[in-house]
């Protein structure tokens, strides 16, 4: 019989070392069905694989899209019985995504891609855990390959991998998710009552791989298999081909210690924009929400 998505969760974790016992490992859970799923399994193993577990939820200030996924997530954490901190980016930049793309002047999905992968780093770093885990799938992976060998960024397809070593930086970086497809994902969710919004962001349908994802719906049902075996093999011809990604080591951001290839990172540059105060990520002490 085939594995279940939960074994084959449990398998890669177990297998690519994802997680070791001690380890502090917060979720970054935006309410959608992906991110609370792999909050889910992680949870629900967390004794027997020697981990501690949190969620970490950015609410962007998006109107009614924001409430909706806060609300989810603020259930699912419940649920779970695990602690959960919400970043505000209202509260740090005076108003929400919306009004820090008019500031900015640049696609609202370039953006937000930059703010939370920054606070993905910098959060957990800041509340002591060493481990992050996001809900990127096996969807997610095509769309990045594609995406990637489109713009010629190809440098970055050598850093698709369920498991990014920690640094002196950034926390590990973790995806149980990375061989699950969207609709076994979403399949599991509703079987076990996972918790998550069924909204998508009001944004999604702008990002560049969104189009690029859904094309492989008809590849995939004509050949099932097809995006494991796509991936699997893009990330075997990368080895082969010495595809490296970007070796040099990152320096600290000079205002808030976070890794940048120059002195101030993308993140303080947009503040400086935007005109709000530098520094190092003020956690919300109010949104820190232990059980
Ligand atoms: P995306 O960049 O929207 O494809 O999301 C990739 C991953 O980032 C998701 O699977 C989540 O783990 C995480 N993520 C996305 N949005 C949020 C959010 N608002 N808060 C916390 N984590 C998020
Ligand atoms: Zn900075």
């Amino acid at each position: 019989m085939a594995k279940s998505v939960e074994e084959r969760v449990l398998g890669l974790i177990r297998g690519e070392k994802l997680v070791r016992k001690g380890d502090k490992v917060m979720v970054a859970v935006s309410g959608g069905k992906d991110s609370s799923t792999a909050a889910w399994i992680l949870a629900k193993h967390a004794e027997e694989l020697g981990i501690e577990v949190a969620l970490l939820h950015l609410d962007q200030g998006i109107p009614t899209y924001s409430k909706n996924t806060r609300k989810k997530v603020e259930e699912l954490a419940k649920e779970l019985e695990v602690p959960l901190y919400v970043h505000e980016w209202e509260k740090e930049w005076g108003n929400g995504l919306p009004y820090i793309v008019g500031k900015i002047g640049k696609a609202s999905c370039y953006i937000c891609g930059i703010l939370k992968r920054y606070y993905q780093n910098v959060i957990p770093k800041a509340l002591g855990y060493n481990v992050v885990a996001t809900g990127h799938n096996l969807d997610d992976s095509v769309g990045f390959i594609i995406n990637n060998l489109i713009t010629g960024q190809i440098e970055y397809i050598a850093k698709l991998a369920p498991v990014l070593p920690e640094t002196e930086l950034t926390p590990r970086k973790i995806k149980p998710l990375f061989w699950i497809q969207e609709w076994e994902i979403r399949k599991y969710a509703e079987e076990n009552g996972v918790p998550f919004a069924p909204c998508q962001c009001p944004f999604q349908t702008l990002a560049p791989t969104y189009k690029i994802r859904r094309a492989f719906d008809d590849v995939e049902k004509a050949r099932p298999g097809t995006r494991k075996s796509f991936v699997k093999n893009v990330m075997r011809l990368a080895q082969k081909a010495g595809v490296r990604a970007d070796r040099t080591k990152p320096n600290a951001c000079k205002y808030c210690g976070a890794p940048t290839s120059g002195r101030v990172c993308a993140v303080c540059r947009m503040k400086k924009k935007v005109g709000i105060e530098l520094g190092p990520v003020k956690i919300q002490e109010e949104n820190w929400i232990g059980i």
